[in-house]
């Protein structure tokens, strides 16, 4: 029943359908990558017995899933749904929470954990209504960082991949909600 096909140059699975480019990150590279943050996350953490994990719905679910299995501190989890109101269909104008996490979070330690920072609206407009109900702290692991494009400035505090400019699925990123269970992630390069 293993026996799914892969020549090495395109995602496993049963996307061959011409809209895949190049995989841009192996499904090792991104286990690798996302074991070393847990460990850098576990250690910056110790002795913090009040973590809270935050999961950005939907594109964050899958590195989410895989991070928190690679922190060793004790923690919660959570999940936020934010929708944007913008002039573009990738990224965000005008943030709303639409599906809000379900505990207190005053005097916690906050990591609110996003697939990819683009123009950073999502994230900055996240983190000011968050910080509102007065965490501890509050900081953000990103999977995937685009800082050529920002529109806000924005460094997150814990970045696995710098990217460029190109429109990446896979790994719980989307295009049309189509390509989330891809186990790597690929170059979209027909829309
Ligand atoms: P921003 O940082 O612009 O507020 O928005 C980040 C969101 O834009 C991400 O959570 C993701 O939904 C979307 N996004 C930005 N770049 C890409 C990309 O290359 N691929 C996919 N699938 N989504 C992207
Ligand atoms: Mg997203």
């Amino acid at each position: 029943m293993n026996n799914i096909s892969n020549n090495d140059s395109r995602p496993p699975g049963s996307y061959s359908d011409g809209n895949l480019g190049e995989v841009l990150l192996s499904k090792e590279a991104i286990r690798t990558a996302v074991e070393a943050l847990g460990k850098r996350i576990s250690d910056d953490y110790a002795g913090s017995r009040c973590l809270t994990l935050i999961c950005v719905l939907k594109g964050a679910v899958v590195f989410f899933s895989d991070l928190i299995r690679e922190i060793t501190v004790p923690v919660t989890i959570e999940f936020i749904t934010a929708k944007s109101y913008g002039n573009s269909s990738v990224s965000a104008g005008e943030v709303q929470i639409v599906k809000d996490i379900d505990t207190d979070i005053k005097g916690r330690d906050v990591i609110l954990i996003e697939d990819i920072s683009d123009t950073a609206r999502t994230l900055t407009s996240l983190i000011s209504k968050l910080k509102k109900r007065e965490p501890n702290s509050i900081k953000t692991a990103v999977l995937l960082d685009k800082p050529s494009r920002r529109e806000v400035s924005f460094v997150p505090d814990y970045t696995c991949f710098q990217v460029g400019n190109e429109f990446i699925v896979g790994y719980g990123l989307d295009f049309a909600e189509k390509y989330r269970n891809l186990p790597d992630i690929a170059t979209l390069i027909a829309y």
